[in-house]
């Protein structure tokens, strides 16, 4: 597969070491794996996940789902901008239709991106032959190339092999925050024999052992590779945060200079942090944390105001964003 010419990467990505005495007391490398860095505008592993799939596309438009925070709806629409392709978003919640939009969909609709919202139970049923074939008629996208939500298919799974492949000879653990699992399906199949991938969702409900399996076995045929997950870390779900999580994040961003996007990489990097600490790594393990993204708004970027996912958010913050 060639990647089309605007989206070209900087592949590898940057794999930093960092010094801190938090991991180094335990005998332990912590590196920072800066896929936030692999292209301005598709960010991590969502330029990961959509090359393959505009490769399958051939150039047809492409239509794809989230909710209205979702960076993958940000990435689908920067891709159309960027390559001439038209998009469409299936945004969840009707709701939304008659509010001025947030800047994540405001950013999409700048780069071209035409939004349909769904009411919530249509949205949910959307794997239905039916209701889905309903939402792309009346989004006027029937014959768009459809990217699942978060673009998790198996293009897109195995794309993210090349993530562990990266690693390989690097790290004895990858360790990565997980939305749908997509990316952790793709990495832990990268990885050299003997590596071990470790997912930490970022949403409550510890179903996505089970979807992880699912997409290697459309991937590959079969779950592949050595991977767990620890469900510890959703800090009460998808956007949540507490105190001590921001305060976590921003003394990260402190000690080693590393915008930390909060939906995701906020808890992988605590979690890692907590697992070190109860002593889950082997002394003389080198922990690869892959930094999937960084804050959107970027700080200080026109519209970046207080946001439900920004530092200082207070925990209780009320009607959190949903993917
Ligand atoms: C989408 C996303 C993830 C989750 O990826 P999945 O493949 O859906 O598990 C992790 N981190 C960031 C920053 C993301 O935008």
């Amino acid at each position: 597969m060639t990647s089309p010419d605007p989206l070209g990467p900087a592949l590898p990505s940057p794999l930093q070491q960092t010094r801190d005495a938090r991991f180094e007391r335990r005998g332990l490398r912590l590196l920072l794996k800066r896929d936030d860095l692999v292209h301005p505008e598709l960010i991590g592993n969502k330029w990961r996940k959509l090359v393959p799939n505009l490769a399958a596309a051939g150039g047809r438009p492409l239509v794809t789902f989230g909710g209205a925070y979702s960076n993958h709806l940000r990435a689908t629409a920067s891709a159309g901008r960027l390559l001439g392709l038209p998009t469409t978003g299936v945004v969840r919640g009707q709701e939304l239709a008659g509010r001025p939009l947030n800047p994540s969909l405001a950013r999409c609709a700048a780069d071209g991106m035409r939004l349909h919202f769904v009411d919530r139970s249509t949205y949910r049923r959307k794997a239905e032959p039916e209701v889905l074939a309903a939402i792309l008629r009346a989004a006027g996208a029937e014959d768009a190339y459809a990217v699942p939500e978060g673009g998790s298919n198996a293009e897109a799974v195995r794309g993210c092999r090349a993530l562990g492949a990266e690693l390989r000879g690097h790290a004895e653990v990858a360790a990565v925050a997980c939305g749908t699992g997509g990316t952790l399906a793709g990495l832990a199949a990268g990885l050299a024999p003997g590596g071990r991938a470790l997912g930490i969702p970022v949403l409550k409900g510890g179903f996505l052992e089970a979807e992880v399996q699912a997409l290697q076995e459309r991937a590959f045929g079969a779950r592949t590779g050595i991977w767990s997950l620890d469900d510890r870390f959703h800090f009460g779900g998808y956007a949540r945060t507490t105190p001590v999580l921001d305060a976590f994040a921003q003394d990260f961003e402190q000690r080693h200079g590393l915008p930390v996007e909060r939906l995701y990489v906020a808890k992988l990097l605590y979690g890692l942090l907590a697992l070190a600490e109860e002593g889950a790594f082997a002394r003389g393990t080198t922990i690869a944390a892959v930094v999937t993204g960084r804050p959107f708004p970027e700080p200080g970027a026109p519209g970046s105001g207080p946001s439900v996912a920004g530092p200082g958010s207070p925990a209780s913050a009320p009607a959190p964003p949903e993917r």
